[in-house]
């Protein structure tokens, strides 16, 4: 069996021309532009546009990383670019204007509204069969997947496998959670959508990573380096390399071994490190373990859940173990009242809720509370923590 290669490519600094000599080389490794697409392809570049968020807040893919890949695609001369994710809160176009894209600095691609409806029907699908995702994600011939080094508190890490849930439409998420109620569930609709249209290639923006309450509300840490590869569980099981974290603790990373998604197996993934040189002469490359790559580029005090995962598919063991799983909070002397998370709950009736009036901060029903952290993720204030242990 042929191995799953991941590249990484040590990247001090997100100075632009920094970045898109690092892009061309992780992409030269992997065999070329060429390898992943086609000329006459209709391409989306996929960032991880969580919400309308700064780009230093390390929230969402960093506007450096997102214009290499367009200027890279612009050269190679591909004509038929888009760039765009359905962002949790706000629109793309909105979170591409935050971080300095727009039409006049996309490099002729184009920048999606990712807001159209499309309705899938998937029979292949082994935990779901229909989906409701955006119409250019239907349109794209090939995506390719720029997602974010970042913790998340329902699948402990988010990177390549879980960036493809922005193909659902806005508020379809929020309704996916309540579907598929736990890591497990969840992870496994996740590699149903690779299994309908899987990235052609990934590539990690972890030159910030996020550290602690992520996805939105975490620490920025420099961890300076950029992943690249065809396989998005090899990719997120590097990650898990790289800040010591067992990937089969990992849901994303399990289930998509199970499901023949990729491989999270240290046997068959080829982990190459290469420097780029700023001529584009060339690099150096080399092969690297798993520990050497701990060593050399990795965290041992990334802040990210490492105890074991409670696994089940059985809806009634879920149920129970959601009373005992980690707890959203808010602290009050942040919130400024939006109602933004009890827009986004999933749960009919809600589980955050204003009980006490508009003018006081939201309380939660933990009886109702299915633990999809969806308001966490969505505070703009950052006031919402998840407690408890993992
Ligand atoms: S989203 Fe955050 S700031 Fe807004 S009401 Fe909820 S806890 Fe408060
Ligand atoms: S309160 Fe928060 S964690 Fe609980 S169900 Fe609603 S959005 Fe999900």
């Amino acid at each position: 069996m042929e191995k799953s290669r991941v590249v990484l490519i040590p990247c001090e600094s997100y100075d632009e021309e920094t970045v898109y000599h690092a892009m061309k080389a992780g992409i030269k490794v992997l065999g070329g532009i060429g390898r992943f697409v086609k000329p006459e392809e209709k391409i989306l570049v996929k960032p991880n546009f969580l919400s309308v968020a700064d780009k230093d807040s390390a929230i969402v893919t960093h506007p450096s990383v997102i214009k290499g890949m367009l200027r890279i695609l612009n050269e190679e001369g591909y004509v038929d670019v888009c760039c765009g994710d359905s962002a949790g809160h706000g629109s793309s176009r909105a979170a591409a204007r935050r971080l300095g894209i727009d039409e006049s600095s996309s490099f002729s691609a184009k920048l999606a509204d990712m807001n159209e409806e499309a309705k899938v029907h998937f029979e292949q699908g082994k935990t779901c069969k229909d989906f409701v995702f955006t119409k250019e994600i239907v349109e794209a011939d090939a995506i390719i997947n720029l997602c974010k080094m970042k913790t998340h508190a329902l699948e402990r890490i988010t990177g390549a496998v879980k960036n493809v849930y922005g193909y659902v439409c806005g508020m379809n998420k929020a309704a996916g959670h309540t579907k598929f109620p736990n890591d497990t569930i969840f992870a496994r609709m996740l590699c149903d959508i690779h299994a309908y249209k899987k990235p052609v290639l990934s590539i990690m923006d972890g030159i910030a990573a996020m550290e602690g309450n992520g996805p939105a509300s975490g620490r920025p840490v420099s961890m300076k380096v950029l992943l690249f590869s065809a396989d998005p569980v090899a990719l997120d099981t590097v990650f898990c390399y790289l800040v010591d974290l067992d990937p089969e603790l990992v849901p994303t990373c399990s289930q998509g071994e199970v499901l023949g998604i990729g491989t999270d197996r240290e046997e068959n993934i080829d982990i190459i490190i290469a420097h780029p040189d700023t001529q584009d002469s060339g690099f150096n490359k080399e092969s690297i373990t798993r520990s050497e790559l701990l060593d050399k580029y990795g965290s041992r005090q990334f802040d990210v859940p490492r105890k074991k995962a409670r696994l089940t598919f059985l809806k009634g063991f879920s149920d129970v173990m959601t009373r005992f799983a980690r707890r959203p909070a808010i602290r009050k002397d942040q919130c400024i009242k939006c109602g933004i998370c009890v827009n986004h709950c999933p749960v009919p009736g809600k589980a955050v809720d204003f009980v006490n009036g508009k003018d006081k901060p939201p309380v939660y029903d933990y009886k109702k509370c299915i633990r999809c952290y969806c308001c966490q993720e969505m505070c703009p204030q950052h006031a919402i923590y998840v407690r408890g242990k993992s």
